[in-house]
């Protein structure tokens, strides 16, 4: 059962919040992050970064260049996939390696190893620090003397509120 278009509905219980205010503080913070790092967020990454975060789900490479037609119609995919790049290199988005697909990052400025919980009820994708989890996982590569390039456990399911619902 998608939910596309009315996000506000779909909000998960960990999601159940104003978004529209969520999504200003998580570009205003972004925006202020590159700042501060002297990191170009042109007009075409702050925009791709938006349309990620018009919701929790995640967004495909193909729907945001969709999207971003009405507002910039010379965007090629690779003007899509250049900005993609950028923002993950500044840990602004994830991406959803199961999905092939982005999320806007909620906590930018905290550690960037983290478990996402992806629901296959509503598509919300929550996104948590999960340290003690981490921790034992940085001590288990350690021992194995293995370097990871990157950490991210992606956990398909049913969240909360999806379950509640259904019950
Ligand atoms: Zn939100
Ligand atoms: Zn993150
Ligand atoms: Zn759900």
């Amino acid at each position: 059962m998608s939910q596309t278009g009315d996000s506000k509905q779909a909000c998960a219980e960990t999601f159940n919040h104003d978004h529209k205010t969520c999504k200003q503080e998580a570009l205003k913070k972004a925006e202020k992050l590159c700042l501060e790092r002297g990191a170009q967020l042109t007009p075409i990454r702050h925009k791709v970064l938006e349309l990620i975060w018009d919701s929790h789900e995640a967004v495909k490479a193909y729907d945001l260049l969709d999207r971003i037609k009405p507002f910039n119609d010379s965007a090629k995919p690779a003007t899509v996939y250049r900005a993609l790049d950028f923002l993950i290199e500044q840990k602004l988005i994830h991406r959803v390696e199961s999905m092939n697909a982005f999320i806007g990052c909620n906590h930018v400025e905290g550690k960037h190893d983290l478990l996402l919980l992806i629901c296959e009820g509503c598509r919300q994708i929550e996104e948590r620090p999960a340290t003690p989890v981490m921790d034992s996982l940085a001590n288990e590569l350690k021992q194995a003397g293995f370097t990871a390039r990157r950490k991210t456990l992606e956990i398909h399911g049913i969240c909360k509120h999806c379950a509640d619902g259904a019950a």
